[in-house]
């Protein structure tokens, strides 16, 4: 006797209504984000994130990213290094796999300045596939580490003119259609000694090429933008960007890097502050149908060691054999860092996570597998 459970008929119902609600609730609206938003701490870790709120508001705890609701504590050692450069860490975040150091959205079998590994598809280009707009914006050089793995793959970050003539050679869609940042001087130098030609290369492929967004037309959906240094206000370009990838009705993907290190200790903490209130008007701005998502690509070597109350952090001029209250060695360090999110797809933002997860979070935000083949996101999305 068949039992009322086994009946292949009524087993048969019960597929065919998993199919249609499985697929009415993945195509339901607002359940996926139309439009991420990565927002890059250059060594902005926990250590610098703490000293940034007590500089800015003589308080722990008061920055907007410290406010997000969903957290993460996220491993970023390279593939061949427990300490990750900007290179590494960031190919890991925004291609799923861990790579070596200084080797730009390539696979761990590249040997940097030697030899190439595979060309790993960022989810930058995911998103040029599905037809997207797609931007990165930097205050860095754009053709450094962190905003080249979005668009660009190489053996060796110091490939700067390579690196930027990938622009004009998308591999998927029409390629990154917002390219903002610094290193003006440092590309076109870069970029004379090579054979592109540069302004004509970038026209044709329909790019406004200026000096500061303020010069981008108005009608523009493509441009680069190299400022000459990053001491540009961030807002105003980050509010422009957005307005400019929200005119496509797919949705878009914007990469936004702020240089946080701490080499300079208050430019560093300064230039965090900044971007929480980059992040903060962004949240405003946009609608819930945004993932938001804030992380380090590594943390530095940044130590509080004593200080309080309506006393400054900074060391004292008078006083220059008094002991730091931060303590700042020059390099990377590489315990956990914060990821922090809101919006759709946050919610898988918790525990302790490697840095490759991040990759899979934008790609399930989205509803996107990796290559067609990957089903690890969602089943890992319902067991949490
Ligand atoms: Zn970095």
């Amino acid at each position: 006797m068949i039992s009322e459970a086994h009946n292949p008929r009524n087993m048969m119902r019960t597929a065919i209504v998993f199919v249609i609600f499985g697929s009415a609730a993945a195509f339901a609206a607002g359940q996926h984000a139309r439009n991420v938003i990565l927002f890059i701490g250059d060594a902005g870790g926990i250590p610098t994130l703490n000293a940034a709120s007590l500089y800015a508001y003589d308080a722990p705890q008061k920055l907007f990213i410290q406010s997000l609701p969903n957290l993460a504590l996220v491993d970023t050692s390279s593939a061949n290094s427990w300490v990750t450069d900007s290179a590494a860490g960031m190919s890991a975040i925004v291609t799923g796999q861990k790579t070596n150091n200084g080797v730009i959205s390539q696979s761990a079998d590249a040997v940097r300045g030697e030899k190439d590994g595979e060309w790993l598809k960022t989810i930058l280009e995911y998103a040029e596939d599905h037809g997207l707009s797609t931007g990165v914006l930097s205050n860095m050089n754009i053709t450094d580490a962190t905003p080249a793995a979005c668009y660009a793959h190489s053996n060796d970050r110091k490939s700067s003119a390579e690196i930027f003539a990938q622009i004009t050679r998308p591999r998927f869609g029409d390629g990154v259609d917002l390219v903002i940042g610094a290193g003006r001087d440092e590309i076109l130098t870069a970029t004379l000694k090579t054979s592109l030609e540069m302004e004509k290369a970038l026209a044709e492929k329909g790019y406004a090429f200026a000096p500061s967004m303020e010069a981008v037309p108005a009608n523009a959906n493509r441009a680069v933008v190299l400022y000459e240094s990053g001491e540009f206000e961030a807002w105003p370009v980050v509010n422009r960007a957005i307005d400019i990838l929200s005119r496509n009705d797919n949705g878009f993907f914007l990469m936004v890097e702020w240089d946080m290190h701490t080499t300079q200790l208050e430019r560093g903490l300064k230039r965090a502050v900044e971007m929480d209130s980059v992040i903060r008007e962004t949240a405003a701005k946009m609608n819930s149908d945004t993932l938001l998502l804030f992380v380090a690509d590594h943390s530095f070597d940044l130590r509080l060691r004593g200080g309080r109350q309506h006393h400054s952090l900074l060391p004292d001029p008078a006083a220059p054999s008094a002991k730091p209250v931060i303590r700042v060695e020059n390099g990377h360090t590489g315990e956990e860092v914060l990821a922090a999110a809101m919006g759709p797809g946050a919610e898988r933002v918790r525990g302790f996570i490697p840095n490759t997860e991040l990759f899979h979070v934008m790609m399930s935000a989205f509803g996107w597998t990796a290559g067609g083949a990957r089903t690890a996101p969602a089943a890992t999305a319902s067991m949490r």
